[in-house]
């Protein structure tokens, strides 16, 4: 009979070290030795897409989309071919490939490519030839047989699609948290770990900040019910899982999108402004007509592209984030976190509502802070009424 198939993908930190990397080692050993076939994902080693990034940047501010991913591609191989040789020297049979030779095809849309196809000849053969295959997460090749990459924390969507592929039992992303949290625990000591989340509310999640996993291997997963689960590559656990169409949650989570710019455009230029952000694919986060400050909210980081065509325009910018609340009541949510934020001298900018969700704009230096009042009221007070709750009705 045929073995069932794993999908492990393993983060930066899970591989920043060649420690690490043996750690890495042993929980793919594991779950071969269990017996299935594992296929492994790796992200490149811990600050190492960054620091290629900034070596791009020191040549051009806008660097050639194409060299820029043959740059941010390599991150990602040195980690495979380090792995592959600590599977090699504790006795197990590994090869690693590129997307090239993992066949995974993605549209043309370098820097942010997404993924077409992927052709599992290889990596089957593989398999059944008793290795453990290693992919490079974060790359793909286009039409042309370039090289893309698939957006910063792309690595995520490499595994969830292969996992698809390959009709895999489940796809393991393994990272330095134990797990999906109500909000990330390094801002807010007290949020709490989620056993289980549905697939729409960390949609919203991913899709409003939250780093822990890429929006497209959410939206992958769930639209191919591929069976999901976020772990940590230290601690022994049974992480979260992903699972489940519809929210269950009145407040399931906060997410934060910290890196943001308000770009004060005159009212009249903020139409053109759109057009140009369509056609540069930068991200929008919202748009802003107050007749007192007008203005387009977009990623830091496309600043500098925005600059290369519209830098007459913009009359200031100033660094903010967005706060969004997660769950079924988070619509009716304004009026108090308004209330709740001024008591504290926060002021809100602008606020905004999608699927279940209420997405608050402030300034940057403020959103840790809001963001703890909030998981306060929302999450940890209504936690400690459910337990209240419970305690009661158990006698
Ligand atoms: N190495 C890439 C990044 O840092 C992709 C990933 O880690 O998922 O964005
Ligand atoms: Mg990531």
């Amino acid at each position: 009979m045929k073995k069932p198939v794993i999908v492990q993908k393993f983060g930066g930190t899970s591989v920043g070290t060649i420690d690490s990397i043996y750690t890495v080692a042993k929980h793919v050993i594991n779950a071969k030795n269990q017996g299935n076939h594992v296929v492994v994902v790796v992200s490149a080693m811990s600050g190492e897409t960054n620091r290629l990034m900034s070596l791009a940047k020191q040549v051009d501010s806008v660097p050639n989309a194409r060299e820029l991913d043959v740059l941010l591609s390599a991150g990602e191989q040195v980690s495979m071919a380090l792995l592959a040789m600590a599977l090699d020297k504790l006795g197990h049979k590994a090869c690693s490939l590129t997307a090239s030779q993992a066949k995974i095809h993605t549209d043309n849309q370098h820097n942010d490519a997404t993924i077409k196809s992927i052709n599992t000849d290889t990596i089957e053969r593989l398999l059944t030839q008793n290795n453990i295959v290693i992919v490079a997460g974060f790359q793909g090749i286009n039409d042309n047989g370039d090289i893309t990459t698939l957006g910063r924390g792309g690595s995520d969507t490499s595994a969830v699609t292969l996992a698809g592929a390959l009709s895999a039992k489940e796809c393991q992303i393994f990272t330095d948290v134990d797990g999906i949290y109500t909000c990330d625990p390094r801002v807010v000591t007290n949020a709490k770990k989620l056993e289980e989340i549905d697939f729409p509310s960390m949609e919203q999640m991913a899709s409003k900040g939250a780093k822990v996993l890429h929006l497209p291997s959410v939206q992958y997963a769930w639209k191919h019910n591929v069976p999901l689960r976020v772990l940590s590559t230290f601690e022994v656990n049974s992480g979260s899982l992903i699972k489940g169409d519809s929210p269950t949650r009145e407040v399931a989570g906060l997410a934060i999108n910290r890196h943001l710019l308000f770009i004060e455009i005159d009212e009249q230029f903020i139409v053109s402004a759109t057009t140009q952000c369509q056609m540069l694919g930068i991200n929008l986060f919202s748009v802003i007509k107050h007749p007192d400050r007008s203005g387009i909210v977009i990623e830091h980081e496309s600043i500098s592209k925005l600059d290369l065509v519209f830098s007459d325009k913009i009359r200031n910018s100033s660094e903010v984030s967005l706060l969004t609340v997660v769950g079924l009541r988070a619509k009716g949510l304004i009026k108090s976190s308004k209330q709740l934020l001024m008591e504290c001298d926060i002021n809100v900018v602008d606020h905004f509502l999608d699927n279940d969700s209420l997405t608050i704009l402030l300034s940057r230096d403020c959103v840790d802070n809001a963001a703890c009042m909030l998981h306060d009221a929302y999450i940890a007070q209504g936690q400690a009424f459910d337990d209240q709750k419970k305690h009661m009705l158990l006698g």
